[in-house]
């Protein structure tokens, strides 16, 4: 009976968390299970983002509420976890990667719903840096969290979104789910493949162009990996004519220059997003080393004249569309 062999319809979930779209695509499963599935996976993204949220009050607010009082905070396992995880990525870029900025982050408006109209002064941004709040200040132990400079504010915005989405697609495989894609924003996982089946066509990504409507390429997205994308076109505002965007340099406190976007693949979704970041910020001239002490072997960055940077295993794993422009290698 045809009706019976047939492969079960796609399922897509959408919910909003972490202030942002998230989507769920499961193929080759019943849809009752797979509506199940997705459904916890919802939940998990509504705890998480309680449990991390950098200014709404919850967990991760109770703790930098400690930290600045200078008093050690307990901190539940998973949080720690992401933590220390968190810690160990920043040490690993130079500290391009730095979570210890809730600070700075706020001072910008990147906390908060509102923007700011214009950039803050660099009086008010010296000010913000003067103490060199870094994560070689946390130190975790035994479940309680301490930090040496009481400047330190945790805010996981950059590292959160790939680290719950491997975490979503962990528990739908958990659920009985062999093959789903999820999206948090430009974090997305892969669980199993495309085709919903033994051998089925692999996960296929349109990585986003950062300046036009449309694709600067694609790659396969094979079962376990996460890919992340950072770019200046997400969150920003204007202001005399130029763009004012979110991603931060921590040397000078400044919107970083010289990049317009990087896309990461890596099998850790929380080191596929905090690379994003710390490669956007480390630029075309230390991408390449910066994602060598990351562990990152596939990236791509765009720099501000549109040039494609490539490392040689994301050469041979993407697709670009025929007038991409590549850097000449350095
Ligand atoms: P998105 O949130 O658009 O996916 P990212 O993953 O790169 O982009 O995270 C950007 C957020 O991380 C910012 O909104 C800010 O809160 C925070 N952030 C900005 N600069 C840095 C930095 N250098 N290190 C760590 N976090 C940062
Ligand atoms: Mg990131």
């Amino acid at each position: 009976m045809a009706a019976c062999t047939r492969a079960p319809e796609p399922v897509h979930v959408q919910f909003l968390a972490f202030g942002t779209l998230n989507e769920i695509t499961v193929v080759g499963a019943p849809e009752a299970r797979a509506q199940r599935a997705a459904a916890a996976v919802e939940q998990l993204f509504n705890q998480q983002h309680r449990d991390w949220h950098a200014w709404q009050a919850g967990a991760l607010t109770r703790i930098n509420a400690n930290i600045a009082r200078g008093e050690a905070a307990p901190v539940e396992p998973a949080l720690g976890a992401l933590i220390a995880e968190a810690k160990r990525l920043s040490l690993a870029s130079e500290g391009l990667f730095n979570p210890a900025l809730g600070k700075l982050f706020a001072l910008w408006s990147w906390q908060g719903e509102e923007r700011r109209a214009a950039p803050p002064t660099p009086d008010e941004i010296a000010t913000v840096l003067a103490a060199r709040p870094d994560m070689r200040a946390v130190h975790l132990v035994d479940g309680q969290l301490r930090s040496d400079k009481p400047t330190v504010q945790l805010d996981l915005g950059a590292i959160a979104k790939g680290h719950a989405a491997e975490a979503g697609a962990n528990l739908l495989a958990r659920m009985g789910i062999e093959h789903a894609l999820i999206a948090s924003a430009g974090d997305i996982r892969a669980l199993g493949n495309a085709g919903g089946q033994p051998g089925g066509r692999p996960w296929r990504i349109g990585i986003r162009h950062p300046r036009r409507a449309g694709t600067l390429g694609s790659v396969e997205l094979h079962d376990g990996e996460s890919v992340s994308t950072s770019g200046d076109y997400e969150r920003y505002f204007m202001h005399a004519g130029r763009r004012y965007h979110h991603l931060l340099d921590p040397r000078d406190g400044q919107p970083a220059r010289g990049t317009q976007a990087v896309t990461v693949i890596h099998r850790e979704g929380a080191r596929a997003d905090a690379a994003a970041t710390a490669l956007f910020i480390a630029g075309p001239g230390d991408f390449r080393r910066i994602a060598a002490r990351m562990d990152i072997a596939l990236a791509l960055l765009v720099d501000d004249a549109g040039h494609v940077y490539l490392t040689p295993a994301m050469a041979a794993r993407i697709t670009l569309e025929p007038e991409v422009t590549l850097a000449a290698a350095p």
